[in-house]
């Protein structure tokens, strides 16, 4: 028996959720110098508490590896461009913030939300580990400190007398080793009438649309509300408010207060979704070890598409290069015998390699020079953008692919 034990409440864990193989961290972009060298791979192994419900991965590389030079830019994507924009708009009207108030962002990334704030005028600032990514909002003059968040940092912010009438945090939580360490410096870095809003995966809608692919080493914990409001009531707050979100795929939006501050009435919606979850038997056990029979079905259905579609003498390429498309294919063993290479938008990508498929990344102009006969959309969370972008593969008679949750092919 391994002595592995819960990221929140301790216990030690025996339930598999689902349990990918052996995966290179899914950042890990690589270059042609590297593709002769060894590249490590850990176990992409899930495993739910069944005290607390919190389905997890165990930490195998310090978030230092992962998180210093990350190579995800936040404002390559028009959508979540877009997201950022509405959201500010709401909080700003909602919380009444103003030249007086005071922002912080746990991972800001480039600065491509604080920066709608700044516009407004209202005070703000950003923490982002990744270096690189740090010296984006920086040179664009959003005051970002390159620092891992927690009870440290928390003491220092407000040492320095900068506590937050609103603390974000996107797509953050999920990515956090030290679970406890991190909600305990939420509470030392809120006012007294502050509001923590954070937007991570719902396990909901990921195992409701079998997106095993938002499975991957960077994600150390996948939360339903029951258990993230159980962390954060630990921790002495209360969600007022949760509101569930479209952009990548199924996001909660949970809204937080501390528990002694009543200033923010609560809404219906926290008890109607803990509802709903219970009645999908998300503090069951079956619930789990059935969704690890969905995966493997998942992957037999896409190896038959790859398969057929080679047989028949097509072409394949693929669009996008994030950590998802990542975790599939190399769960697929999809490498260059069946996508020829990959495109993305982003330069830091270009010119890289898929860690473990190896698979090239080029930029999207390589698409109109190749007419491939199928085109994978790897980010299906935006799928909506790419087929516009690349509308014109239906002029050689392209067709595109989806394969989560099901294989979908569509012109
Ligand atoms: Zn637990």
């Amino acid at each position: 028996m391994h002595a592995y034990c819960c990221r929140f409440c301790g216990a030690s864990l025996h339930v598999t959720m689902v349990d990918l193989g052996m995966s290179p961290l899914a950042n890990a972009y690589l270059t042609a110098e590297q593709l002769h060298q060894m590249e490590p791979f850990y176990p992409l192994h899930v495993y739910v508490c069944e005290h607390c419900w919190l389905a997890q991965l165990e930490t195998f590389t310090a978030p230092e590896s992962i998180f210093s030079d990350y190579a995800y830019f936040s404002s390559y994507s028009d959508s979540w461009l877009q997201h950022a924009k509405a959201y500010v708009e709401m909080a700003v009207e909602r919380f009444n913030l103003s030249a007086t108030s005071h922002v912080v962002e746990i991972a800001s990334n480039d600065g491509y939300l604080l920066q709608y704030f700044v516009a407004r005028g209202i005070p703000v600032l950003g923490i982002e580990p990744a270096a690189n990514v740090a010296a984006a909002a920086q040179q664009r003059g959003i005051q970002t400190l390159v620092r891992f968040f927690g009870e440290d940092l928390a003491t220092q912010c407000v040492a320095h007398g900068t506590p937050a009438d609103l603390v974000v945090g996107n797509n953050v939580l999920a990515h956090v080793p030290q679970l406890n360490d991190f909600v305990s410096g939420l509470k030392i870095v809120l006012k007294p009438h502050g509001v923590i809003t954070m937007e991570f995966p719902h396990l909901l809608r990921l195992m409701a649309e079998k997106q095993c692919d938002t499975i991957y080493h960077e994600h150390f914990s996948y939360f339903s509300l029951r258990t993230v409001c159980a962390v954060f009531v630990a921790h002495g707050f209360t969600f007022f408010d949760v509101e569930e979100l479209p952009p990548h795929g199924g996001s909660l939006r949970i809204y937080a207060r501390h528990s002694e501050d009543v200033s923010h009435p609560m809404t219906p919606r926290v008890a109607a979704l803990l509802g709903r979850e219970e009645a999908a038997g998300l503090q069951c056990v079956d619930t789990y070890l059935a969704f690890a029979e969905e995966v493997k079905a998942t992957k037999r259905r896409c190896l038959a598409f790859f398969l057929q579609a080679k047989q028949q003498g097509k072409s394949l390429a693929g669009y996008g290069a994030p950590a998802k498309g990542n975790t599939l294919l190399n769960y697929l063993g999809v490498g260059t015998d069946f996508l020829d290479y990959t495109v993305d938008r982003s330069p830091h990508k270009q010119g890289h390699f898929l860690p473990g498929t190896h698979i090239p990344i080029l930029h999207p102009d390589a698409i109109t020079t190749t007419k491939p006969d199928y085109l994978v959309i790897l980010p299906w969370n935006i799928q909506a953008e790419i087929r516009q972008q690349m509308a014109h593969i239906r002029e050689w008679g392209g067709r595109f692919v989806t394969l989560i949750p099901d294989v979908v092919v569509s012109v």
